[in-house]
């Protein structure tokens, strides 16, 4: 079948590479890719938040199956919109997509279905944002509503700081995704996500895997969209993973279908392990990015066939086969990111890090000037390896990163560091 992907980041090279990989693939496009999704398929210039051009797209070039990677499409309803004119397409509708879309609605979908998560409320305005602040005190956790691309979250401290988010929000800091505010509770407790393949009723989990979201070493620094993942990840045993299916993902698909708006696709759970136990901090709705480009690596069995059975309702018989091996990526980003970054400079050494056994560099913000491969966004590349350990697949990526030359970008040196930490206990 031809396929089309919908994306441009790390996330969706490291789909492309495994979609590309099946043999059920004859023709694999992608809009807009990247200069490394080049090398597994063809990236044509179509603008995903134009609906009609993407089926007609489809339409010309036979493509029967569409993989939505990102957020943004898939809360806009392309999936809706592709299902009308006759295309299949993996990831949720646009009111399922919801789960991530808003905060409020994921919230009072807990409340509902008695799953657990951090006591809430939600508001349309300050004042009584500020007065619930105070009666429930620091520290104390405010999010903006909608899609904020990872800034709309701020853990407050003080009662003063909580105040201060609640303004920015309502100031209009980030747009109609701050319409609307919840503030909830702090929880205690390591963080964990946790992923499964859903088609309406059944959820097949994924292998484990951590990312880590701060920006510099020892988890220090301001949350970022991730600057490197591992898989395994000790943190989810298999005790906790059968307590999270039977607490929180069972429970939400079965929550889904009765709301009439079944979840198709990815669920990427964001957790707190508390003392009590797990509880959802928040949904995604899509493969988290850069964790996919530890999972790609791991994935024995062919991606594709059970992407479209996630689309078609009949994962109910199937079951993903993972290696043993381990994976460990680390993210290069350029310098200054999360903040303003300079575009533009160039990379290289990019051919020899690919050469190394076991490695493999997927490219995010990245962009072709003839023969030179420069950067083009925050986070630029994400260098792969996998091994026998955790602890190998690190050492194998980090000689992979010292061998790229890119003066304009950094990376974290410790990716990996709570799963090896683990490991000594
Ligand atoms: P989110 O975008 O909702 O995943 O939030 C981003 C980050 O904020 C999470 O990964 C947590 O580190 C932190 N966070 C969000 N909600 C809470 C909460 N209720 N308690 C403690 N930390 C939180």
């Amino acid at each position: 079948m031809n396929v089309l992907l919908i994306g441009s980041g790390g996330r969706e090279h490291a789909l492309a590479w495994k979609i590309a990989a099946s043999p059920l693939c004859e023709r694999l496009y992608a809009a807009p890719g990247n200069p490394g999704i080049e090398e597994c398929g063809i990236c044509v210039d179509l603008d995903s938040r134009d609906h009609e051009a993407v089926i007609a797209f489809c339409q010309e070039n036979e493509v029967e199956f569409v993989v939505v990677g990102p957020e943004t499409p898939l809360v806009a309803g392309l999936v809706d919109d592709l299902a009308a004119a006759g295309i299949k397409a993996f990831g949720p509708s646009r009111t399922a997509a919801q789960l991530e879309g808003s905060k409020g609605y994921t919230k009072d979908l807990c409340r509902e279905f008695s799953i657990p998560t951090a006591a809430y409320e939600r508001f349309k305005d300050a004042a009584s944002a500020k007065a619930y602040v105070e009666a429930q005190g620091a520290p104390i956790v405010v999010k903006a509503d909608g899609l904020a691309a990872g800034k709309g979250v701020v853990v407050a401290q003080t009662i003063a700081e909580a105040h201060a988010a609640i303004d920015d929000i309502f100031a209009g800091s980030l747009g109609a995704a701050g319409s609307e505010v919840v503030v909830e509770a702090f929880l205690e407790g390591e963080e964990a996500s946790f992923f499964v393949l859903c088609d309406g009723a059944h959820a097949v989990p994924l292998a484990s895997a951590q990312d880590h979201k701060r920006v510099f070493d020892g988890d220090t620094g301001p949350n970022t969209g991730g600057m490197g993942a591992y898989s395994p990840a000790p943190v989810m045993t298999a005790a906790l993973e059968a307590r999270v299916m039977a607490e929180i993902i069972k429970p939400t698909l079965r929550a889904m279908a009765a709301r009439g708006a079944p979840f198709k696709g990815v669920l990427y759970a964001g957790l707190m392990i508390t003392a009590e136990g797990p509880k959802l901090i928040e949904y995604n709705v899509r493969f988290g990015d850069p964790e996919t480009q530890v999972l790609m690596p791991r994935l024995r069995s062919d991606l594709l066939p059970a992407l479209v059975a996630s689309a078609d309702g009949v994962l109910g018989s199937f079951a993903l086969r993972w290696k043993d091996d381990a994976a460990l990526c680390v993210v290069m980003a350029a310098k200054g990111y999360p903040g303003p970054v300079q575009k533009d400079t160039p990379i290289g050494g990019l051919e020899k890090a690919c050469s190394l056994d076991d490695v493999v560099v997927f490219h995010a913000g990245t962009r072709r000037s003839g023969d030179r491969i420069l950067a083009n966004g925050g986070r630029v590349l994400g260098v792969t390896a996998t091994g026998r350990t955790v602890a190998e697949a690190q050492t194998r990526a980090y000689e992979a990163v010292d061998v790229i030359d890119w003066p304009g970008g950094f990376c974290r040196r410790d990716i990996g560091w709570r799963a090896l930490e683990a490991k000594k206990r």
